[in-house]
């Protein structure tokens, strides 16, 4: 049994035919330190309330100075909000995000409000869920085009580089801390040493989650990009 790396998080990356990989112990103090200060009434209120809890990264770096420095990151959106003043951002700029997402969106929920009026008429209420079906497949396909991964070779890929056609990414994909973080030190020079990630706040619907607990990246958003994110990383 390996002891000294305790966990690690590995990944296939299908470019080099092997696993990369970043052990989580170098980022658990860190992680437990960020924990400490979660009850910060920023978080408090919310994560134990309507939103329940939400997945939370560390990642521990070295400069490229040799110092070393810890990026953190929150999972998806933080109460409606994609950037907040210390968190590492997402894999795309919000503006361009508010530009395509705040119309369409609009328009989507305009043809939810008209089918619902005309639930009488089957024929009409269906062509109309028909259509919002379809913008917001569209949409969701747009979004995910404005997300550019980079990894620590300097290279640069999209979402759907990442992804088989046929399958359809999951939605969510590139909201979890793992790329956040990965992406940000790649794009900002430097070398992640390792990667805690955790739960915090009222234990998930279907209680695979529970505050306070490590958990690895998941397998059907973080999976398939995770490779090419760590690719390049010098090995530990
Ligand atoms: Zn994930
Ligand atoms: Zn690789």
């Amino acid at each position: 049994m390996p002891h000294a790396q305790g966990i690690v998080q590995k990944a296939f990356c299908s470019k080099c035919n092997c696993n990369h990989s970043l052990p989580r112990t170098p980022a658990t103090d860190a992680a437990k330190e960020l924990m400490a200060h979660m009850d910060h009434a920023l978080f408090a209120d919310y994560l134990y309330g309507e939103a329940r809890g939400k997945m939370f990264g560390v990642l521990v770096c070295r400069t490229r100075e040799g110092t070393f420095t810890t990026l953190k990151a929150f999972s998806g959106q933080y109460n409606g909000q994609w950037k907040l003043e210390g968190w590492v951002p997402p894999l795309f700029d919000v503006q361009d995000f508010r530009n395509l997402h705040d119309p369409v969106e609009k328009q989507i929920k305009a043809l939810g409000r008209e089918a619902a009026k005309t639930a009488s008429d089957i024929t009409r209420r269906d062509s109309i869920l028909l259509q919002r079906k379809q913008l917001s497949r569209q949409l969701m396909k747009d979004i995910h085009a404005l997300y550019t991964l980079h990894n620590f070779k300097g290279e640069q890929c999209s979402l759907l580089d990442q992804f088989p056609q046929e399958r359809g990414i999951p939605t969510g994909t590139g909201d979890c801390c793992a790329p956040k973080l990965l992406n940000y030190a790649a794009m900002h020079d430097l070398q992640p040493l390792g990667l805690a990630e955790f739960f915090w706040g009222t234990t998930n619907k279907s209680s695979s989650r529970h505050e306070g607990e490590f958990y690895l990246a998941c397998e059907d958003k973080c999976g398939p990009i995770l490779g090419f994110l760590l690719c390049g990383l010098e090995s530990q």
